[in-house]
């Protein structure tokens, strides 16, 4: 033992062990075997099987815990049910008053959840006494908060029903209370499954909601394993809703298992995160920055800034400064207050991380580790850094999930950016400058859910949290996050049961020329009644307003002239496809015959095939750069769309009348209401803000929806016009670029739109319309690796496919299972939920402050 004096002179640490009497003690309590969470008491699992739960800092075993099967499924998901009546219907206020009493108990059993969880995971005591168990308390805090207000702020929107969460094992309470907290706030009940590797604190927070007196049933809580639990959750048909935060290739799985269920679907995924450099950051501040960012919780967090992309000027001064703070970091037992680095979670975990790092060595790559060794018993794995590493390498571009760091450099800040995102994932991203306005610039290039200027790692309730690309897509925390768990009151569907049902299949035969929303439009915008004549004025303010009795007459003047033989044979008019700005012939050399109501032949369009798809999403790739013009240009735009429409308003609605066989009076509507949403995104083109978020420590979280990149759309059959207009406007008017698929049965109101966007400066590749068979081209947007989202209002059957091959590259989508939409309704044809669909929301973190 070295004296006082010597320690002084050698400035050695000693251990600083924190006790673990408290876990020890509430492992004796529960007899070292934990049972299921189900309604609210503690069950026995019905296989009366039990896994074993070890600590990776010594291997010792800790506790028995029950493995649940298919059938304690069954009976928590019932249990869920059950309780989400009367757990929905409670006041916002009595929710927030549970919530409160969770966070209340969260704090009064920090100690215990603080050990038992740097037990269960191998992490350090000072990294979930400091950061993780005070998060968990301010989760439930501010989700309090949500449940007061949600009456007021979120009117209009109910929750979802049961919601399966499923967690993975790096943050274990805290991605627990990511989960529970905004979706009991919503007022929906839960069933979650933690981590096969650590379950112990999901147990203890069982406790904590018997302790704070929650209702039987709102939150149950099934250990065991994936195959048994997580699979049975995911496809239980009582489920609504599956929330899962874990590797992207679990979550591929689970978008392909959900598909055409109709359950909502979040994914949390994986990351390969960005550490940018510039030669003017401050190195010291850097190195720090990077201890944070990858050697916090052992390098297994989905953000850590496992890519360290320096300026090539500074690599070699920040490397030495690196490999001198490298050699100084202490590995350890977690229990130990004075350690850097804890264990790893487990040895599969660590055997991975080990194969990994061999192959970048074997791939060229440098590696360099400290000169001590890691304590033997247990699973450690020391700090690592690659430097000399290609791009392109496997360790460049694999989640390693380790403390293992990869540098590369950049000469300008436009190399640096095409790096940064040079990964199929976008989950967050770090930039170093003393140049606030680089850094900002950067902030907004580079591809992230979050990004943390001159920061790295910052966490909060009130910031959302997410990936971009095939890190996931949903929000945790903020505002944003809020809308993963509740629907729109008029959407009645609930649960994936009665999605079964609906189909378009009607669809191409005349029945959908009154479509079944037809009764909305006509009630909100009945031509010729007292309250729609002033709005017809105002919207379209031109005498070429459709719907006077003038324009009624006209509009039947020319139907009938349609119907009757005219003088002369009609010019042949055969829209091609519209591809970056112009008429393109379709690949195939074909056309196909469009019908009119009565049988007779009205025209021909394009048979867009394959090629053509991928010709339209190159377009559309072109023109991203619609998504930096200002708001107040595309609003321009968007206004001159809709003046250049109202000046062909009757020849739209003619061809409205001759397609679809409706009355003037509903097509001129149509018509009318197309113009009206154009305003209506031209409007908001300017107004979708972001917020700035109140996170509790010095620094602005500046939340901005940005675009999604392209859209894929696949219009509605019923509607031609209003369909294609209601979905194009809002994703334009945020910024994307989109390949757009007509109405199969009536593609004549959308090519007759090219001249429209050809006379109103809508730059060349913004909107790209490929006609054809909408399924199959359907299938080939889905597929295409490029299209980073997808929007689908056709039958059930197209909904499933839609999810199931967007699973490839996990962009985002947005389907109708096959239910009408009622498209002139305000509510369900227009509004906040077109702009949430149209954008992706960006955190970006710039703190203040010498
Ligand atoms: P994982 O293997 O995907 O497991 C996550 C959870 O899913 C576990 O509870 C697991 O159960 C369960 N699971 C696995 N296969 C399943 C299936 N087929 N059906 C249903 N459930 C299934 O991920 P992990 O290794 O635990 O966690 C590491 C990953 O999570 C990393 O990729 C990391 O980036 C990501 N992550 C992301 C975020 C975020 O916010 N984006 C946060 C933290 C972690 P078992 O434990 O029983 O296998």
């Amino acid at each position: 033992m070295p004296t006082v004096a010597e320690i002084f002179e050698t400035m050695v640490y000693g251990p600083a062990p924190e006790s673990r009497d408290p876990a020890r003690a509430w492992l004796d309590g529960h007899g070292r075997e934990l049972q299921l969470f189900i309604n609210g008491t503690w069950v026995a699992p019905q296989s009366g099987q039990y896994l074993e739960t070890r600590s990776p800092a010594d291997n010792q075993p800790l506790a028995r815990v029950a493995a649940a099967g298919p059938a304690d499924v069954d009976a928590a998901v019932a249990a869920a049910r059950a309780a989400f009546p009367a757990w929905s219907a409670l006041p916002g206020h009595a929710r927030a008053r549970y919530l409160y009493a969770i966070a209340r108990q969260v704090q009064k059993q920090a100690r215990l959840l603080a050990v038992l969880e740097s037990l269960d995971n191998g992490k350090s005591i000072r990294e979930t006494r400091d950061i993780d168990i005070p998060l968990v308390a301010r989760h439930f805090y501010y989700h309090a908060g949500w449940a007061q207000l949600m009456a007021s702020e979120l009117a209009g929107y109910v929750s979802l029903g049961v919601v399966g969460q499923i967690i993975p094992w790096n943050f274990p309470l805290l991605m627990l209370a990511w989960k529970i907290a905004p979706a009991l706030a919503m007022g929906n009940t839960v069933v979650l499954k933690p981590a096969k590797f650590t379950p112990l604190t999901a147990l203890a927070f069982a406790e904590i909601v018997q302790a704070a007196g929650l209702p039987p049933g709102v939150v149950n809580i099934l250990t065991g394993d994936a195959g048994q639990v997580g699979d049975t959750l995911v496809r239980h048909p009582d489920v609504d809703k599956i929330a899962f935060t874990g590797s992207t290739d679990v979550g591929r799985s689970l978008r392909r298992a959900t598909a055409g269920s109709g359950k909502r679907l979040s994914l949390e995924l994986g990351g390969k995160s960005p550490f940018i450099v510039f030669d003017d950051a401050d190195l010291d501040s850097v190195v720090e920055g990077v201890v944070d960012a990858i050697w916090f919780n052992q390098g297994q967090v989905c953000c850590a800034g496992s890519r360290l992309l320096v300026q090539e000027t500074i690599a070699e001064p920040l490397y030495a400064k690196l490999r001198e703070r490298m050699e100084k970091l202490r590995v350890g037992d977690s229990l130990d207050k004075a350690i850097d680095i804890g264990a790893i979670v487990g040895p599969v975990q660590l055997e991975t991380i080990r194969g990994l790092v061999q192959q970048g060595v074997d791939e060229g790559a440098t590696l360099w580790q400290p000169s001590w060794a890691c304590p033997t018993e247990g699973c450690y794995f020391p700090p690592s850094l690659f430097t000399n590493v290609a791009p392109a390498a496997t360790i460049a571009q694999v989640e390693i999930f380790g403390p293992v760091l990869v540098a590369m450099t950049f000469r300008t800040p436009s190399e640096a950016v095409a790096l940064a995102n040079n990964t199929r994932y976008g989950l967050a991203a770090s930039v170093w400058s003393d140049n606030l306005n680089l850094a900002l610039d950067i902030a907004r290039r580079v591809k992230a859910g979050t990004v943390w200027v001159n920061s790295t790692n910052l966490f909060d309730a009130a910031a959302g949290f997410g990936g971009y690309r095939e890190s996931g897509f949903g929000r945790e925390g903020g505002r944003e996050g809020l809308y993963e768990y509740v629907r729109p009151a008029w959407d009645e569907r609930v649960g994936s049961m009665q999605y079964a049902v609906g189909s378009d299949d009607a669809v191409g035969s005349r029945q959908y020329a009154v479509g079944s929303d037809d009764a909305v439009g006509s009630r909100q915008y009945a031509v010729g009644s007292d309250e729609s004549d002033g709005r017809r004025q105002a919207a379209v303010g031109s005498e070429d307003g459709v719907g006077s009795s003038t324009q009624n007459s006209k509009l039947k003047t020319q139907n009938s002239k349609l119907k009757t033989q005219p003088a002369f044979p009609p010019i042949d008019r055969t829209p091609k496809l519209y591809i970056g700005g112009k008429q393109a012939r379709p690949d195939s050399g074909y056309s196909r015959p469009v019908y009119g109501p009565e049988g007779h032949l009205l025209g021909e369009v394009g048979e867009g095939n394959r090629k053509d798809i991928r010709n339209a999403v190159e377009a559309a790739h072109k023109a991203a750069g619609w998504a930096d013009s200002t708001g107040h240009s595309r609003a321009q735009i968007l206004y001159y769309i809709a003046e250049n429409l109202a000046a062909r308003a009757a020849e739209f609605a003619a061809r409205l009348v001759a397609s679809t066989g409706q009355a003037p009076e509903q097509a001129g509507a149509e018509v009318e209401a197309s113009i009206d949403r154009l305003f209506t995104y031209a409007a908001w083109a300017d107004k979708y803000d972001g917020q700035v978020h109140h996170t509790p420590i010095r620094n602005v979280t500046i939340a901005m929806p940005e675009a999604i990149g392209v859209i894929g759309i696949a219009c509605p059959h019923e509607h031609p016009l209003l369909g294609c207009v209601a979905l194009v406007a809002p994703a334009i008017a945020m910024g994307n670029t989109v390949v757009v698929i007509p109405s199969e049965p009536h593609p004549l109101s959308a090519t007759d739109l090219y001249q429209v966007f050809d006379t109103s400066d809508l730059p060349a590749g913004v909107v790209n319309i490929v006609t054809g068979a909408r399924e199959l081209l359907t299938r080939v947007l889905a597929e295409h690796d490029d299209v980073d989202a997808l929007w689908y209002f056709g039958t059930a059957a197209g909904s499933t496919l839609v999810e199931e091959a967007s699973a490839g590259n996990m962009k985002r989508t947005w389907v109708n299972y096959g239910h009408p939409r009622a498209w002139h309704d305000p509510v369900q044809g227009a509004g906040p939920e077109f702009l949430r669909e149209a954008t992706q929301v960006k955190n970006i973190w710039v703190p203040y402050g010498e």
